[in-house]
């Protein structure tokens, strides 16, 4: 999302915005079309992140909020183009571009409002790419909970913006098993996961923000940037860094994958 967010940053800071026309209004929650509207003759501030919302500033403390649920994507492209498949809103911007929405799902969310009355915005953890971020913060929190490890890093109360693939890659840097228990993990181990919640965002952050084109996707696939993966998705594959079979482990409706040699 932060990629998104620098691309769209980049293209529609100060873009008037013209006419927005919305095709189907049931995402996650309905689009308060009339509302929506009213960012017709706006002209975009800039835009600005908080975990996976993205949050276009037009001006007054108002905000667009964005957020891209399981299958949203946003595309720039020239005016006159078609309306595409599972197109549901279109927001078209002075110098012959539009911004459109696309969502197979429907599980996106798209919202318009002062910032301070956004419901999503509230209870969100520390940016783990922000300043508020460190090893203090993180062990305060993980050793009064029994919950296990990988489930407290989704959770996005504890830190904002952390998703399943990122959450494993950040666990096998660690050195730490997905299963672990929060109350029963070492400072020192807590220390190596606040370490490689930074090391492993800022990395996939650069890599996929050199490969950023107008092309604005989401999906969260892992084939679709460029991050070399070291155990998400590599079951039965050896480890990288000692040989042995990733592990694949169903919790929680999500899948963990670790080394059982490398992760203790
Ligand atoms: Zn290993």
């Amino acid at each position: 999302v932060e990629t998104i967010r620098r691309g769209l940053d980049a293209n529609l800071r100060g873009c008037e915005i013209l006419r927005v026309t919305i095709h189907e209004r049931r995402l996650r929650r309905p689009i308060d079309v009339a509302r929506l509207k009213t960012l017709e003759g706006r002209i975009v501030r800039g835009v600005g992140r908080r975990a996976k919302y993205v949050l276009i500033d037009v001006g007054e403390e108002l905000i667009w909020l964005l957020h891209l649920g399981m299958s949203g994507r946003v595309l720039l492209v020239p005016t006159e183009t078609p309306r595409g498949g599972h197109e549901h809103v279109r927001v078209e911007l002075d110098g012959g571009r539009a911004l459109v929405y696309r969502d197979p799902r429907r599980f996106g969310l798209m919202r318009f409002g002062l910032a301070a009355e956004l419901d999503e915005l509230r209870d969100l953890g520390p940016e783990p790419i922000g300043n508020g971020f460190d090893g203090k913060a993180l062990r305060e929190r993980l050793r009064v909970t029994r919950r296990d490890i990988k489930a407290a890093l989704l959770d996005q109360r504890l830190i904002a913006g952390i998703g399943n693939i990122y959450a494993n890659e950040i666990l096998f840097r660690a050195g730490v098993r997905p299963t672990r228990r929060c109350f029963r993990l070492r400072l020192s181990e807590i220390d190596r996961i606040a370490c490689a919640v930074r090391e492993v965002l800022s990395e996939a952050i650069d890599l996929r923000g050199t490969s950023f084109s107008d092309y604005l996707d989401s999906d969260g696939s892992p084939g679709s940037y460029q991050f070399e993966l070291a155990v998400f998705d590599r079951e039965d594959e050896p480890c990288r860094h000692c040989g042995a079979k990733i592990q694949r482990r169903s919790h929680g409706g999500r899948s963990s994958f670790f080394c059982s040699r490398c992760q203790l």
